[in-house]
């Protein structure tokens, strides 16, 4: 969850925006942020400090949806007892009526749909009385950035609620991408990440129709950027050419995340998913060719309905096989609209659904251990994000958390780390005397 704490001296009212969700939430929040700075507005620490707050929420998961209705729940008893507050609601949890939010939870005073700015600066103005807003990037930004280079998703695989509430593909003209991308290096930005729902699509609907690969290359020769990202991919999309520009560009780092979802065959057919394990087996097999290092993220979904023990056990299999550096791992929850939630019976028991979350945990735990035990006295280079609890943290180009303890100042530089401890989550080292 990200809350945003920047305090400044402007005078205008008191904004606090609470994120959940994915990536894309976090880059929208970092946007409206830019352009509630614009129009005056101050950010502040906690609701209760706020005039103005924005929830940005996610119902991908019916854990992440009950924290934003918790959420709503807490801001109706704060409005009662602050009735200027203004209620803002954004994110997944709004969908093509947003006025229907508005009617469903009357302490909102208004719902945007994801990435719309456009009307949230309207209601800004005609409503909120905010004036010279404009839609920016926040001043300073993250040595990591994120850019949304695209809206939706075509693909209405039958679990996700995702096409329903973000619409299907709209990709971002290629030059507006490179134009933020440059800002973003200005404001501080040394690693950019791409993101999309399925970034394989990108550019299919622009009149030039750009892809992928060929925005990863323009993308390599903007001075400062030194690591470039981007996320997610769909196995049944990712092609040939995207590999070969991973395998060659020196800014794009090892790093796939390239969910499966599940490792049977029918379970998959059920998902929609548009794949067979065999040609996942196969792709991971190219990849691994063609980038000899490359370290692969991906997601699995647990308890979906019909889901045996036997074919649970595919998946646990798949994952001993094909040896993921990092797994995702949720338990089924149906989502309203959905293929699965309107035709399938949710019928794998919760208790079930939580001992195949714990196996898959346990599992990968493993997994991870031995691959990460692998760096154990090697040098890394991590680009470093920030500080916590007196430790400097970043990541590697393989996407691993690096942990290390400096008197220097390396916020947002690349450093050599020489990894003395490794976990399945984490890496600890210390800076090496290369650097
Ligand atoms: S590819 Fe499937 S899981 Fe991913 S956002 Fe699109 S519909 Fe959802």
């Amino acid at each position: 969850m990200l809350t945003r704490t920047r305090e400044d001296n402007r005078t205008g009212p008191r904004y606090f925006i609470w994120t959940i969700g994915c990536q894309m939430n976090k880059a929208e929040s970092e946007r409206i942020a830019g352009y509630l700075d614009s129009a005056g507005c101050r950010a502040t620490g906690w609701f209760s400090d706020a005039d103005l707050v924005i929830l940005n929420t996610c119902v991908v998961r019916q854990s992440a949806e009950n924290k934003a209705l918790g959420t709503l729940g807490l801001l109706k008893g704060l409005k009662d007892e602050h009735p200027g507050l203004r209620i803002v609601v954004t994110g997944c949890l709004v969908d093509s009526d947003s006025k229907d939010l508005s009617r469903r939870f009357p302490q909102v005073d208004f719902a945007f749909r994801p990435g719309d700015f456009r009307e949230l600066v309207e209601w800004g103005h005609d409503e909120a009385g905010l004036v010279g807003g404009e839609l920016r990037l926040p001043e300073t930004c993250s040595p990591c950035a994120y850019i949304p280079i695209m809206q939706g998703c075509d693909n209405f695989c039958s679990y996700c609620i995702v096409p329903y509430r973000r619409g299907r593909e709209v990709s971002r003209p290629l030059e507006d991408i490179l134009c933020e991308a440059e800002q973003l290096v200005e404001h501080g930005a040394v690693e950019v990440t791409l993101l999309g729902q399925n970034v394989d699509s990108y550019g299919h609907d622009l009149p030039e129709g750009p892809d992928l690969a060929e925005l990863l290359t323009q993308l390599e020769g903007i001075d400062g950027i030194a690591r470039i990202r981007f996320l997610t991919n769909h196995p049944k999309d990712i092609n040939p050419k995207l590999i070969e520009t991973v395998a060659s560009a020196s800014k794009v780092c090892e790093h796939l995340q390239l969910p499966v979802q599940a490792g049977d065959d029918d379970i998959l057919r059920a998902m929609r998913r548009g794949y067979t394990v065999e040609r996942y087996r196969e792709l991971v097999r190219t990849i691994r060719r063609h980038i000899p290092h490359v370290s692969l993220s991906t997601d699995i979904i647990v308890g979906f309905p019909g889901e045996t023990e036997t074919q649970f056990e595919h998946t646990c299999s798949l994952l001993e096989e094909i040896e993921f550096d990092v797994v995702h791992v949720a338990a089924y929850s149906p989502r309203p609209d959905t293929a699965a939630a309107r035709e399938l019976e949710d019928d794998v028991p919760s208790h079930v659904k939580k001992q195949r979350l714990n196996r898959v945990e346990s599992v990968q735990a493993d997994i991870a251990s031995r691959i990460n035990s692998q760096l154990q006295g090697k040098i890394v280079e991590v680009l470093v994000e920030g500080k916590k609890k007196g430790r400097w943290f970043g990541r590697t180009r393989s996407d691993k958390l690096v942990f290390f303890a400096d008197a220097g100042d390396w916020l947002g530089r690349l450093v050599e780390v020489q990894i003395d401890n490794a976990s399945p989550w984490s890496l600890k080292g210390q800076v090496s005397t290369n650097s």
